[in-house]
């Protein structure tokens, strides 16, 4: 309706959708994910809310300038945000620091909070709409206020103005920025700030809903389920604790009972750098009561170790909460919590098998898997009308709600006219990014290339240096040989880099390097093309997917929880080029090795190098000359400007030893590259692909996520569903 209206004045709604700013409050797929769950927990009628900081900086803003990443401050609330409503009547008072006063009433110890920083919680909440079910779930964004109004700052600072001002940023620094930390950890005060606050802010929101709809808590475990996702907010299990003792005047085993039985937790990665530990002093000071309640927590917990592996030192530690002067909060929310899943069919294999071995044998029953989903109503109906038209033309409109109804296209995998309306969806979604490219960039690319896409975080175990490395021996192949017979190709990238990770950076500077020597050399006859695309977030990904025809996800087996990316492409019929890591292993298992492009070394050879040693990269540099050449290249002014300037990624593969297996899996890589080049000769055949692609890209819905989180772990009854 609002479309019409507005097409009557000649204004398109599409436009004025594409003015508003993205909420750019996360970092990566961690964030992506929470945003697909809630837009499914609606969409399937699940009571389910979000709950995140209003964070006044997003992720930041990414420039490319003569090659390098630029972060610009990312002010997505400049022009107001007109989905928010303030709710200062919900607010909270999170309080830090100070110490705590035991006094002893009838025997019973309380804990009295003592000279502690008030901090007020003011809830923003922002609607979350089902798909055409009435149903509207909230996600509350939490703003962090001074408690002391501005008056009472001028007056209780006697009218040191400076000081008032001072310490009112201090407080609002707390909600200012989004760290931009993509699966790395940072130990910084401001971030354990940023944790409390908002699990504590969460939490009082909760049972103080609870106690005012129910009269009291009883039943809370039964009717609440607090998820934990990723280690950010492992602190609700102290803090649930908290309230329940110290508010709620609960007994110590009665408000385990029911934290416990409240909680869970999802693990997200496995990389060593990003588990969070956190020093004891530092926690203590910042917040004295839960650090009681974390030790208490740790006591009991160590001494029923012991009861069950006596004499056990190096077991107990390892399983401990507290140990090494370190608060270890994957430790915390495995023990407070009900249940524990990975998000993929391998990565909880290797959470039980190995990461988590010795959790995994003291509590089979908490683990289970949960393979990622992306919401299909975005990342295609919304994203991709052109092909939605198409599929809804042949098979309905049912899988917008049932995707697993996707499969009816399987009907029509050989059919002509079918195939052939795939690919012109495909070529519409091809020459709108051909046309963004040529308008923002001055590139003209070839529509009837092949887009072979690698968009996500840059992170040295995701190996756009590996994608690099391939192109560098095209071109190479191209300057010996400039009538080499290969399909023209389209390498497109995106993704922003961590402002600290300086590898990362220069992978960047990397790509645009390249692509500026290869876009510009006549002899090639433009037969390959790059382009960084700068800023990715979800508006790009939404034009970018639909048009790609080759989905990169060459993560080293093992180090890609998950993925979303993949099944993103997937749905809008790119085809897989990657590794037997993360969800790429289900979508495998989906449409088999047929429809994809498999290749490198399997999680289990990967893990057996890293416990074992055996392999060693100067060895690859030897023996393969590709690499040699692809790697002197680097170091010896082959981009005609500072030799020096890709040093730290020539160290990083040789001086290293290639942590990442780059040099390992390059020949196998690049001959599944040729065999990609060969299959889209066939275009009949590569249509096909597409269209087995779509129709089994149903279970990778956040639909069906949802549906078994709600399930198995949440344990909603049918008649919530
Ligand atoms: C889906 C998505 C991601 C996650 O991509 P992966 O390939 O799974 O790492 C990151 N950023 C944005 C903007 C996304 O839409």
């Amino acid at each position: 309706m609002a479309k019409e209206a507005l097409s009557e004045l000649d204004i398109d709604l599409d436009m004025i959708e594409h003015i508003e700013h993205d909420a750019g409050l996360g970092n990566g797929g961690l964030g992506r994910l929470a945003a697909c769950f809630l837009e499914s927990m609606a969409s399937l009628g699940i009571a389910g809310h979000g709950c995140g900081i209003r964070y006044k900086y997003g992720l930041f803003e990414q420039k490319i300038i003569n090659g390098f990443q630029v972060e610009l401050p990312d002010n997505w609330l400049k022009n107001g945000n007109v989905w928010e409503i303030r709710k200062s009547d919900k607010s909270v008072v999170v309080k830090f620091g100070g110490n705590i006063r035991i006094q002893t009433t009838n025997g019973k110890d309380e804990f009295i909070h003592e000279n502690y920083e008030p901090i007020l919680g003011v809830p923003y909440d922002m609607p979350v709409i089902g798909y055409k079910n009435e149903i509207v779930n909230t996600l509350r964004l939490w703003s962090a206020e001074s408690e002391k109004s501005d008056f009472d700052l001028s007056s209780f600072n006697k009218g040191d103005y400076q000081k008032a001002v001072e310490y009112k940023n201090s407080v609002e620094a707390i909600s200012q920025i989004l760290y931009p930390d993509d699966s790395s950890y940072e130990g910084k005060i401001l971030r354990l700030k940023q944790q409390y606050f908002f699990v504590s802010s969460g939490l009082q929101s909760i049972v103080r809903r609870y106690k005012k709809k129910n009269g009291s808590l009883e039943n809370f475990a039964e009717k609440i389920a607090v998820h934990i996702n990723d280690t950010h907010p492992a602190l609700c299990v102290p803090e649930l604790m908290r309230i329940l003792i110290d508010e709620e005047h609960f007994g110590w085993d009665e408000a385990w009972d029911i934290t416990t039985n409240t909680l869970s937790y999802t693990n997200h990665t496995i990389l060593p750098e990003a588990l969070e530990k956190w020093p004891i002093d530092l926690f203590k000071s910042l917040l004295p009561r839960i650090y009681m309640i974390v030790e208490e927590i740790n006591e009991r917990f160590t001494k029923s170790l012991w009861d069950k592996y006596p004499g056990n030192w190096d077991l107990i530690s390892d399983l401990a909460v507290i140990s090494n002067g370190n608060i270890k909060m994957v430790n915390l929310a495995i023990v407070g919590s009900k249940y524990v899943n990975g998000v993929a069919k391998i990565h909880t294999e290797i959470l039980k098998n190995k990461v988590m071995n010795n959790f995994y044998n003291l509590y089979p029953h908490k683990f289970n898997n949960k393979t990622n989903g992306v919401t299909h109503r975005r990342f295609l109906l919304k994203a991709n009308p052109k092909l939605s038209n198409t599929i809804s033309d042949a098979i309905g409109t049912k899988w917008i709600e049932k995707p697993t109804e996707l499969m009816k296209l399987l009907k029509f995998k050989d059919d002509q006219s079918f195939r052939e309306k795939i690919a012109i969806a495909k070529r519409y979604n091809k020459s709108i990014l051909t046309k963004y490219i040529k308008d923002e960039y001055n590139l003209v690319i070839d529509e009837t290339s092949i887009f072979d896409v690698h968009i996500k975080r840059i992170h040295a175990y995701k190996r756009q240096l590996m994608n690099v490395f391939h192109i560098m021996d095209l071109y190479n192949r191209l300057k010996e040989n400039p009538n080499l017979d290969i399909t023209p190709r389209t390498f497109i990238f995106a993704g922003k880099a961590a402002p600290g990770y300086v590898l990362a950076k220069d992978i960047i500077k990397l790509i645009n390097t390249l692509a500026f020597k290869v876009n510009n050399d006549k002899l090639i006859k433009d037969k390959i093309k790059i382009i960084f695309i700068e800023n990715y977030n979800v508006t790009l990904a939404e034009m970018l997917i639909p048009a790609a025809d080759i989905s990169e996800q060459i993560s080293t087996a093992s180090k890609e929880a998950s993925g979303t990316g993949n099944m993103k492409f997937m749905m809008n019929g790119a085809l897989t080029l990657g590794t037997l890591d993360g969800a790429n292993v289900e979508i495998k298992d989906e449409v088999g090795y047929e429809n994809m492009f498999i290749f490198g070394l399997k999680a289990d050879e990967v893990i057996h190098y890293y416990d074992n040693g055996g392999y060693n990269a100067w060895h690859v540099y030897n023996h393969d000359y590709r690499i040699k050449k692809i790697l002197n290249q680097l170091v010896d002014g082959f981009f005609e400007h500072e030799p020096e300037e890709f040093r730290l990624i020539y160290d990083s593969l040789l001086g290293h030893n290639d942590e990442f297996f780059v040099l390992k899996d390059f020949s196998s890589y690049v001959d599944t590259q040729s065999l990609v080049d060969e299959k889209y000769r066939d275009k009949q055949r590569w249509n096909k692909m597409c269209i087995n692609n779509i129709a089994h890209s149903g279970i990778f819905s956040s639909d069906r996520t949802i549906s078994e989180y709600a399930k198995q772990i949440w344990e909603i009854n049918d008649k919530w569903l």
